[in-house]
């Protein structure tokens, strides 16, 4: 490689053997490029980003970041600098679920049980709750959440706590197949959100994504949802190909149902039960070539309406509209509004005027083909663990925890 193509000096895994590395991002023309360098396996290029123009978006971003404010973490021998101030904080209830999705990046199954206590759990949000800003919210997760004894006082105690929003986020089975769950939430719990598993309705995809075809789960879920009106997310994990292709039709169908707040995508990554050699990275689109394909499939979406999030620049990506004006672009209002002082909240719309916002996310997480430790210096989206450790969450899921209760997946293998 010329000294010339080197654009910034970064770290990061090798690929083949988890060795921590040193790398370049490389401006390839009309892409950005990623090298890393290994002493064993020599120099591994892969594609970071196709859309040129949307990484420089993103570097302008991060370069307004520089006053972040960082602490030390270690984990599995690397040293890390990771933010600060948690955007989100997950909880995880429990590792049981009553799915086995193929790409679940938690690895959970039926009967995985570690369900934690309600007294574990409120002391995990406790501790979140005091390393967290005004604009934090708290993601309830799992496994499958909704499979928890103790769910709703955990919900209770989450709001106790002042969290900035609340989200339970759930594969929508409990939501469909019990009848009154739904209502009995939002009657105990007015403003949570929803972040239903959702990914398409195309059988073909969701088997693609799911290992089965869950269309109707998905429909009788929101149905539950919309019925209750509950605020609601739709999460959809994105793969290239077939999804990628057809993710402009889920985005135009259910941006018009009223508790439909947002649509979250998701880019697959190489993590958990889906860290498996033959996908690789090319699994999934980049950001950039994910928002190009929007404003090709979305009416609404035109180019710079999604763009960096300003307190995530590299992994989150939104954009705003208002639904009671034709869908017009209100992402540059809501960022002057909320902008200073990095008080954009991550996923929750906020309070504007008296619009009403729909809003769409694209949410990258690492995996270990494209970690880059210059991103995970603000990463926002953080896991509260029961030894009361605060982590970035790719990074636990990559790693565990500082003790190394969960090794990485590359080193695993190099064992
Ligand atoms: S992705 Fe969610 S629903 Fe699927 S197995 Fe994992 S925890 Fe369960």
């Amino acid at each position: 490689m010329q000294q010339s193509e080197l654009q910034n000096l970064d770290f990061a895994l090798c690929e083949v053997c988890g060795a921590y590395c040193t790398a370049y991002t490389v401006d390839s023309g009309s892409r950005i490029d990623f090298c890393v360098s290994c002493t064993s396996h020599g120099e591994i290029v892969r594609i970071l980003e196709s859309n040129r123009d949307y990484f420089t978006m993103q570097a302008a971003a991060a370069a307004r970041l520089e006053s972040i404010e960082t602490r030390a973490v270690t984990l599995s021998g690397i040293d890390f600098r990771v933010n600060r101030s948690p955007k989100a904080v997950v909880l995880e209830l429990t590792d049981d679920c009553d799915l086995t999705c193929s790409t679940c990046i938690a690895g959970s199954f039926s009967g995985a049980g570690n369900y934690k206590s309600l007294a574990d759990l409120q002391e995990m949000m406790k501790f979140a709750r005091a390393q967290s800003e005004a604009s934090t919210s708290l993601m309830i997760s799992g496994g499958e959440p909704t499979m928890h004894p103790d769910l709703e006082q955990v919900i209770e105690s989450a709001y106790s706590l002042e969290f900035h929003s609340v989200i339970l986020i759930s594969n929508g089975k409990r939501l469909a197949e019990e009848n009154g769950f739904a209502r009995r939430l939002k009657r105990s719990f007015p403003d949570l959100e929803i972040f239903l598993q959702f990914d398409s309705m195309n059988p073909d995809v969701l088997t693609e994504i799911r290992g089965t075809d869950l269309s109707l789960l998905r429909a009788s879920a929101l149905h539950a949802l919309a019925e209750a009106e509950l605020f609601t997310t739709l999460v959809c994990v994105v793969t290239s190909g077939q999804s990628t292709r057809e993710i402009g039709g889920v985005i135009e169908e259910f941006s018009v149902v009223p508790t439909v707040r947002g649509i979250n995508l998701q880019p697959l990554r190489v993590s958990g039960r889906h860290d498996n050699d033959e996908l690789g990275v090319d699994c999934a689109p980049s950001t950039g070539e994910l928002l190009l394909e929007l404003e090709r499939q979305v009416q609404f979406v035109k180019s710079g309406d999604i763009i960096p999030h300003p307190g995530s620049p590299w992994t989150v990506s939104f954009g705003y509209w208002d639904r009671s004006n034709n869908f017009a672009s209100l992402t540059e209002p809501v960022i002057r509004e909320f902008d200073p002082g990095h008080s954009m909240p991550l996923f929750a719309n906020p309070t504007f005027g008296g619009h009403d916002l729909f809003r769409v996310a694209v949410v990258t997480y690492l995996d270990r083909f494209c970690l880059r430790t210059s991103v995970t210096a603000v990463d926002p989206i953080f896991i509260v663990t029961k030894n009361l450790h605060l982590l970035p969450l790719d990074l636990y899921y990559m790693f565990g925890e500082p003790q190394g209760v969960r090794l990485a997946a590359p080193l695993r293998r190099a064992q």
